[in-house]
């Protein structure tokens, strides 16, 4: 009836024991981040089975959705705390990256109305220009950090390869662990994590030539997917396929592949160039971009090839599968991060967990 998206637990704690090890191996410990899944409780549960020390998530509501779950383990907020939001934060995380005094003074404030310790990162923005504050600014953010009461400056982070691409380098690395050690000259305080990079960094530590005091990962994609985000190669010994979509044909019909008619833009404001390719057998399947945006779906059978997608539905060429399929039959998929990070925010796409754990009592905390 609905596109269906099974989950493969196993898979995922697989890939989180594999990560981890690698990280391990280099001094670094590694949160688990679950912003592609939604927080999806389950998968935050096979991360921790799979050796992470923490769960990180951009959205708080995600978050929530964790502890609602008893998940008892750490629990980081990645996107920057919104200043309206403190109290929430302080109440259901334990530490935060931040960039912006005025937010680490409400985090403060909330920290001792609540009495309860938050930990803090403060973000340097080393060439990716999303999040983080220019180097040469960072001496005035922990100046004013160290007057507040109740939040604790656990360390520096920096995030790449997000919003520009930006390659995590010995070069930026080495930046980051310089601006620790000036930090700390300057202000007599020891600064326990440094957090360099997310799954982007994945070559760079497995080369050896990460910096040694660089001892902190955030990695959500090449847990989840099985890839680093540089070239999206496939990580060795992982899974890429823990999540499978699956989508039903709804229309199967031989159609010459260009169309007829005066051409003007799309259902979203494109306009896709058509190859004359002749006749070809089409299916038309119950997925759309409402399902999974702008993210690339690959299908599993590599005679399959999709022609496009408006709001709901996926078109897809299947003429080399000519007399294998009817209608009503599934096709697969596999959701690059985009289209899983939309396919889980989908609430058209079902979801369904595969083996592994099933969310009793509390998790995160075993001995
Ligand atoms: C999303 C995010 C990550 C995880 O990124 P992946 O590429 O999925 O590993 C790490 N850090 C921050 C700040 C993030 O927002």
């Amino acid at each position: 009836m609905s596109p269906y998206l099974p989950i493969d637990l196993d898979k995922i704690a697989h890939n989180a024991r594999v990560i981890t090890g690698l990280c391990r191996d280099q001094g670094i410990a590694v949160t688990g981040v679950t912003k592609g899944v939604c927080g999806q409780p389950e998968v935050a549960v096979a991360m921790l089975r799979g050796g992470v020390g923490a769960i990180g998530d951009s959205r708080f509501e995600n978050i929530a959705r964790l502890r609602a779950a008893r998940i008892g383990a750490p629990v980081m907020q990645l996107r920057l705390p919104p200043l309206s939001g403190a109290d929430d934060i302080v109440a259901t995380t334990d530490s935060s990256l931040n960039s912006e005094l005025a937010v680490l003074t409400a985090l403060s404030e909330a920290a001792l109305k609540q009495g309860r310790a938050h930990d803090v990162f403060l973000m340097v923005d080393l060439g990716d220009r999303r999040e983080g504050i220019m180097p040469d600014a960072l001496g005035g953010l922990v100046s004013g950090a160290l007057r507040l009461r109740g939040i604790r400056i656990m360390g520096l982070g920096t995030n790449l390869a997000c919003l520009s691409g930006v390659v995590p380098s010995e070069d930026n690395m080495n930046r980051l662990v310089d601006l620790a050690a000036a930090i700390e000259r300057d202000f007599g305080i020891s600064l326990i994590w440094i957090s360099g990079v997310n799954s982007s960094g994945l070559d760079l530590i497995a080369s050896g030539h990460m910096p040694e005091r660089v001892n902190h990962a955030r990695i959500g994609e090449a847990i989840l997917l099985g890839r680093e985000t540089i070239h999206r190669r496939a990580w060795p010994g992982t899974f890429q396929d823990a999540f499978v979509l699956h989508a039903e044909i709804l229309e199967l019909q031989a159609k010459p592949s260009l169309p007829v008619g005066r051409r003007s833009q799309d259902a979203f404001g494109g306009r896709s160039p058509v190859e004359d390719q002749g006749t070809r057998l089409r299916a038309l399947l119950n997925i759309g971009r409402e399902d999974v945006g702008d993210g690339a779906l690959t299908p599993s059978d590599p005679g399959i090839s999709v022609l496009g997608a408006s709001s709901g539905y996926l078109a897809v060429d299947v003429t080399e599968g000519a007399g294998t399929f009817r209608v009503g039959d599934e096709l697969a998929f596999a959701p690059n991060y985009g289209a899983l990070l939309a396919a889980m925010t989908s609430e058209y796409v079902k979801k369904r967990l595969l083996s592994g754990d099933t969310i009793t009592g509390e998790h995160g905390r075993a001995g």
